[in-house]
């Protein structure tokens, strides 16, 4: 068992999940087997309940997890699913604490942080690191956040427990540049490595994150100063691009240092085809506008996952695509027709996507869009909230039932197209009535979905919670609406289109979240070639 912790140093939002995740790509690609798992702090069990504007977009695991998107970033840099097995949170550990308490497990005992809460966390890391060659830990925060010791003392218990040869911290910090001056100051990262050492963690290889190279006369500085070899001193310049990054790694043989600090064979990564494909995203020969339909539009963190899965289409097509964020508000009132004519023009806009969201909040914008895409043939692919917004435009503009809503919104509504199913009602704790978790659809033979994905069946990932309504399902047909997907007992719409339209195609489920950079999604490939 062998386990690299990354930890973060003087301040957060330095790409601990890209060092970690491109440290997992380049073991992966030498034919090492990894996994990567995050520590967050928060105590709720995961990120379900949590707004976009407070933590970005929420990610859902295969086996039906909620978490941040760090997990989806692991996955798509070192092409492997993550589980819930991942997500570790301090809510988590504390309520099994709690119920083992209460259960008479340690009976006789003071409960405390050490040894019982330590010991819970240094399980989990246990029974993931059992799968695979290595595993990559991240630790959310920064030194010295006191929702922070309890996850360190567990590594330095771990470290231990496994021995130093199987064990190795990656600290990652910020070379600070004085702005008026241009110098590069080296005290911050100093001060961090001294407070680690104070809790008894030594890192062997710090990853500086820096606007400009570092000279070795600064490396040898640091070294001597945090007792660290100054080939052990990596420099993470910032790139234009996040794929870049384990390229920039590679370069500096970060991949051999830890193989040698593992005491493994040094194996040089296979990254060809990354190369080809960050080389496409960094030089595209076309650029196409898409207008992305939100309503958390000042935080681009709460579409990442959408925005990044358009890349992944992009790099395999030599075209860039140029995202612009839409907010649905501003087409709510009146002249609303003419206002988004004008912006398709201005900004050239050749597709409109629609993410998922939650409440009412821009709805009325989104209903709008959605007659609009439908009456002009302007193409549009409506993912999880999207299916519900074209369901009621259908309903209210084609099968003339001009109240319809979904009792999300409203919930007295006249013709709830799209409703919670009857056996959800029941259920009184609200985290249980989500559907989450891979769900198959059976694909209707001669849709363009069947096409696109070539099979007859097909599994995505869901995160809601409110169904197009059994009750409607025919109405719409009959008007012209095909429900293109459906799941296996014949209930659940899972896609649906309108057969004479260019591309009026939504879906229930986040394929978003299937999408990597060396496997782009068929969905979103397929936007790409139709604009082309
Ligand atoms: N709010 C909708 C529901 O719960 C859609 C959720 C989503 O887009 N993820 O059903």
């Amino acid at each position: 068992m062998k386990l690299i912790f990354v930890t973060g140093g003087v301040i957060s939002g330095l790409g601990k999940w890209i060092t970690a995740a491109s440290i997992g790509k380049l073991l992966k690609a030498s034919g090492y087997t990894v996994n990567i798992m995050k520590m967050d702090p928060y105590l709720q069990i995961d990120a379900g309940t949590m707004s976009p504007f407070e933590h970005g977009e929420t990610f859902v695991t295969t086996d039906g997890f909620e978490t941040d998107l760090d997990l989806w970033h692991y996955e798509r840099f070192i092409d492997q699913s993550m589980t819930s097995k991942s997500s570790v949170t301090s809510g988590q550990i504390y309520l099994s604490v709690i119920r083992k308490e209460r259960r008479g497990d340690y009976l006789g005992k003071t409960v405390q942080v050490i040894p019982h809460i330590t010991n819970e966390i240094k399980d989990r890391i246990k029974k993931l690191a059992a799968d695979s060659e290595v595993t990559i830990v991240e630790i959310w925060g920064t030194i010295w956040d006191i929702e922070w010791l309890h996850f360190i003392e567990s590594i330095r218990q771990l470290r231990q427990e496994l021995g130093r040869e199987n064990c190795m911290i990656v600290h990652v910090v910020p070379m600070i540049t004085v702005t008026t001056s241009g110098e590069m100051k080296s005290k911050a990262i100093q001060h961090s490595v001294i407070k680690l050492r104070e809790l008894w963690i030594h890192p062997s290889i710090l990853v500086c994150r820096t606007r400009e190279h570092i000279d070795q006369d600064l490396k040898d500085k640091l070294s001597m100063f945090t007792d660290i070899d100054s080939d052990h001193i990596i420099e993470a310049l910032d790139q234009k691009s996040i794929y870049q990054v384990p390229l920039a790694f590679q370069q500096q043989n970060l991949h051999l240092l830890i193989q040698k600090r593992l005491f493994w064979e040094q194996r040089e990564p296979d990254m060809e085809h990354w190369k080809y494909l960050v080389n496409a995203i960094m030089n595209p020969l076309k650029t196409i506008h898409i207008a992305l339909a939100g309503k958390y539009t000042n935080l681009t963190d709460s579409y990442m996952s959408v925005i990044e899965a358009l890349q992944h289409a992009w790099a395999n097509h030599d075209t860039k695509i140029k995202v612009h964020l839409l907010d649905m508000e501003s087409f709510e009132g009146p002249s609303r027709e003419e206002k988004l004519s004008n912006y398709i023009k201005e900004n050239d806009i050749k597709w409109f996507v629609v993410p998922g969201g939650f409440w009412s909040r821009g709805i009325e914008g989104k209903i709008n869009i959605a007659n609009y895409c439908r009456v002009n043939n302007v193409p549009y692919l409506w993912l999880c909230l999207g299916l519900q917004i074209a369901v009621i435009s259908f309903a209210r503009n084609v099968c003339g039932l001009e109240t319809a809503n979904s009792t999300e919104f409203n919930e007295g509504t006249v013709d709830p197209v799209v409703a919670i199913m009857e056996d959800q009602k029941t259920i009184e704790n609200k985290w249980w009535t989500m559907r989450l978790w891979l769900y198959e659809a059976i694909l209707k033979a001669g849709s363009k979905v069947h096409a696109l994905y070539g099979q007859d069946t097909i599994q995505e990932r869901h995160r809601h919670r409110y169904e197009v309504n059994p009750a409607y399902h025919e109405i719409l047909e009959k008007n012209g609406m095909m429900i293109s997907g459906m799941s296996p007992d014949g209930k659940l719409v899972e896609y649906i289109e309108i057969p004479n339209h260019i591309y009026y195609t939504a879906t229930q489920s986040h394929p978003e979240f299937n999408s990597r950079l060396d496997k782009p999604h068929p969905l979103f490939v397929w936007l790409i070639t139709a604009c082309l």
